[in-house]
């Protein structure tokens, strides 16, 4: 985004260093330079150079002599002091020497006034600029030590934030939401017409990554109306008490300059619950301050005046209640994690700023990359183009993004890595073990692709699934098949090699995680029926979930746990068992190639179930 004042900037900077340049020539060189040619000498040298005929020119300025001698065509000229001296004029005259008296040459009232006041003043003022500007940009660019408690709002007018709806793909509800505000603040007679109000405040909510911020910088360039951004963290910046008073400013801003828009990013940072410890828990009295300041604000302009507050956050139930009430923030834009047509709306966005093949299939790679977040998606392509560089290509291809999604979703490949044949065997087994425990169950998404080349994320190898389409429920026999699958690299291990190894510590982590949700949280346990044991805060940040439980029922939980993890971990071995013919030609095939494909997994496993 573009500061709308930063042009002028350097033109102060070119008038200062002009001005600067000049003065240090006025006084140093500029008298060395006509002081080289002038020689001075004393009044008896100049009376004998006068008696010698080759002085030419003579002139009195006041107390100072300047004469010119000529000899053998050569000039000289020649300084010396006045003397009272009657005949002088005479002895001039006589020697056919050109004279006269220069008259001082009084400047006008006007310009010796530009020239001893106004100038100097002029040029302390931007002395004085310039200062202050080093010591704002000293003191971190926060407040300015001149205007306690101005804001440093931004503000960003349509043409400079350079987005607009178009570039946001998807969030069609959240784009939605948001024309209307931008509608309201194009022509706000047709809302007061029907007497409708529009809402003081919305809040875009989601997890990070889904384009809250360019969604709102979308919104400036789509409306006509001043835009001024801040972020939360600037608010609780450098000096105790600043936080209230740049609220207050920037209201007092934005009402002057309103129908504008003013966006808070991160409006977690200042506005999380205020605890009811009040003074005694100290050190938030600053945080404090600023929402309480930022709750005064919002009650008190009025809201025809057409002064939007959009603000952003992925931490919505870390707000304080009060700015969520009514004549606050009363509206909510969720902007959630993008579905199957979203993922392909923004790799499509995306890829139009790289050079890409034509025959690319943006609905294959949305299809492997389910739960990926806008951002995830925007580096997928990137990190494509820069493979693409890599091997000398000048545009993206199919493999570059099929390799790009693996390196975000888990680092890079490690090609170095030296791992043991014993080893490799092992891991290949494993991979195997998910893969057909996952093929030889019902509505087990199929595999897309198995590999054992290690990545840096530390997978030493893994299993890909790729869903037909977007599920946005799950029964509880497909997420116990999901958990069958987890362990059935564990499984595999056991059957083939007698023993367990440290590569299961990422499926065991996850498959306790399923089982734990779907007896606290899904209400799929016999015993727990449909009562809530646990709540989860934070649900776009990963989600943190507390019991809500007694110690003996959180007990029960855990075993009832313990036990569907280890009937899921019996089902794997039983699968596996029965396929063990087609688990060790697989892993043998694996391990020659490194990685297979779902394909060439189906062509050898060929069991229709
Ligand atoms: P948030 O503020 O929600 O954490 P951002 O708005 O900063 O996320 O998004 C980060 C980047 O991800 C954007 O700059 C953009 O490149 C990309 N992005 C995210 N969502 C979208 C989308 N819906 N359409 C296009 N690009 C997106
Ligand atoms: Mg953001
Ligand atoms: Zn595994």
């Amino acid at each position: 985004m573009q500061e709308q004042k930063t042009p002028k900037k350097p033109l102060i900077y070119y008038a200062i260093a002009a001005m600067t340049i000049m003065m240090l020539l006025n006084v140093f060189v500029f008298p060395t330079l006509l002081r080289g040619n002038i020689t001075e000498t004393d009044y008896s040298t100049f009376l004998t150079h006068l008696d010698d005929g080759i002085v030419t020119k003579f002139e009195l300025d006041e107390q100072t002599i300047l004469y010119a001698t000529e000899v053998d065509g050569k000039e000289q000229i020649y300084t010396t002091g006045a003397m009272p001296d009657d005949n002088l004029t005479n002895r001039l005259h006589e020697a056919g020497v050109t004279f006269g008296r220069v008259v001082a040459q009084e400047a006008s009232p006007i310009v010796s006034f530009l020239m001893s006041w106004v100038l100097p003043l002029v040029f302390f003022f931007f002395i004085g600029r310039i200062l202050i500007n080093f010591m704002q940009k000293r003191m971190g660019g926060g407040a300015n030590a001149m205007t306690f408690g101005k804001s440093n709002a931004k503000i960003y007018v349509q043409a400079q934030t350079g987005k607009t709806f178009k570039d946001v793909a998807g969030q069609d509800e959240a784009k939605e939401a948001l024309t209307e505000i931008v509608d309201f603040l194009h022509n706000p007679g047709r809302y007061a017409e029907i007497g409708a109000r529009l809402p003081k405040g919305a809040l875009l909510v989601g997890p990070p990554g889904t384009g809250k911020t360019l969604l709102a910088q979308a919104v400036a360039g789509e409306a006509n109306v001043p835009f001024f951004s801040i972020s939360g963290s600037e608010f609780v910046e450098m000096f105790v008490g600043m936080g209230a008073a740049k609220v207050r400013d920037l209201f007092k801003q934005a009402s002057e300059k309103a129908p504008c828009i003013v966006f808070i990013d991160e409006i977690d940072t200042i506005g999380k619950k205020r605890d009811g410890a009040g003074g005694i828990s100290g050190g938030n009295d600053e945080r404090e301050q600023t929402l309480n300041q930022l709750l005064t604000e919002m009650d008190g302009f009025d809201g025809k005046k057409g002064v939007v507050i959009l603000a952003a956050t992925n931490r919505p139930d870390s707000l304080d209640k009060a700015l969520l009430r009514p004549g606050r923030f009363d509206r909510r834009i969720p902007v959630e994690l993008p579905d199957l047509a979203g993922r392909e709306a923004i790799l499509k966005v995306h890829s139009r700023n790289v050079k890409i093949e034509p025959d690319v299939d943006c609905h294959a790679i949305a299809r492997a990359t389910s739960g990926a977040s806008g951002a995830d998606l925007a580096n997928m392509i990137n990190e494509g183009a820069l493979r693409a560089v890599r091997l000398g290509r000048d545009q993206v291809s199919q493999a570059d993004l099929e390799e790009s999604v693996e390196v975000v979703l888990a680092g890079y490949q490690r090609k170095n890595a030296v791992i043991q044949p014993k080893e490799k065997e092992m891991i290949a087994y494993h991979e195997i073990g998910h893969a057909l425990v996952a093929a030889c169950q019902q509505d087990s998404a199929p595999v897309h692709k198995i590999t054992i080349v290690p990545r840096t994320s530390g997978a030493l190898g893994y299993t890909m699934q790729i869903a037909e389409n977007d599920q946005v429920l799950m029964s509880k026999e497909e997420i116990f098949n999901k958990i069958v699958t987890y362990t059935g690299g564990r499984a595999a291990e056991e059957l083939i090699f007698n023993t367990s190894t440290s590569g299961a510590a990422n499926d065991i982590e996850q498959a306790t995680k399923l089982a734990r949700a779907m007896i606290t949280r899904y209400g799929m346990s016999d015993n727990f029926d449909m009562m809530a044991l646990e709540t989860t805060t934070n649900a776009y940040l990963g989600g943190e979930s507390q019991l809500l439980v007694s110690s003996q029922t959180a007990a029960a939980i855990d075993s009832e746990v313990l036990e569907t993890i280890r009937r899921a971990h019996s089902k794997a071995a039983e699968i596996l068992h029965d396929k063990i013919d087609k688990l060790h030609e697989l892993s043998r095939f694996l391990l020659e190639r490194e990685t297979i494909t779902g394909e060439e997994f189906m062509a050898i496993l060929d069991c229709k179930l």
